[in-house]
């Protein structure tokens, strides 16, 4: 799931990274306001970890900017610990959750899992997809009971679809959600990732859409 980080402070942006990517997440790494901007701008994310604390523009700004131009992009707040006015106006500025620094890289991940399935409709990790089981938290995936290992393209590129059941995705929206700014993609990628996919989970699972992209049914 495509990720925007927005940090300005290294030492805590290196850790939220490693950790959100050991997780499965594709993070880009904003380190100002305006930075942040131009990405919300550009590209769909499917959640925002947002510091307050930023030059050029603050979190907060940015918040208030996200949610009037109707962005509804969930947002975790990290905020100073402590600070209930900080944690209360953000609550009340639109953001979803909010985590109080120092935090727990495990409880940070866990939360952002939380976010994105409260904004895809689920309550659980594992989802059910006729003969495979997907548990998002240990990012393993089962065929007919059979664990089925997945590269980390494929991983993402299988989440964007099982999300977006019934809804066609483009190829240029499943690059945008498996594919970090600056990296190269080869034209070909997502076919590649795509036809793996069948070959490892079946060949019905992804449907092409011709002139669209492709597409996991509704179940
Ligand atoms: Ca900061």
């Amino acid at each position: 799931m495509r990720t925007l980080l927005v940090e300005d402070d290294d030492l805590i942006g290196n850790g939220v990274e490693a950790g959100l990517r050991q997780a499965a997440f594709t993070v880009d790494w904003a380190r100002d306001g305006r930075e942040a901007q131009l990405a919300l701008g550009t590209t769909k994310y499917a959640l925002v970890v947002l510091d307050l604390g930023l030059p050029k523009m603050s979190g907060a700004e940015i918040l208030a900017w996200l949610r009037d131009c109707a962005n509804d992009v969930p947002v975790l707040v990290l905020t100073a610990r402590g600070n209930v006015v900080d944690r209360v106006g953000t609550l009340e500025a639109g953001a979803d959750d909010y985590l109080g620094k120092p935090f727990d890289l495990s409880e940070l991940v866990a939360r952002c899992r939380a976010l994105l399935r409260r904004s895809q409709g689920r309550s659980v990790e594992v989802m059910r997809y006729h003969d495979i089981v997907v548990d998002a938290a240990s990012k393993t995936v089962l065929r007919d009971g059979a664990r089925v290992p997945l590269t980390a393209r494929e991983w993402a590129v299988l989440l964007q679809l099982l999300s977006h059941q019934g809804v066609p995705q483009s190829k240029s929206r499943l690059e945008e959600s498996v594919y970090r700014w600056q990296e190269e993609i080869e034209s070909n990628a997502i076919e590649v990732h795509v036809s793996n996919l069948r070959k490892k989970l079946g060949a019905d699972l992804i449907r092409t859409v011709r002139g669209i992209g492709y597409l996991m049914d509704k179940k």
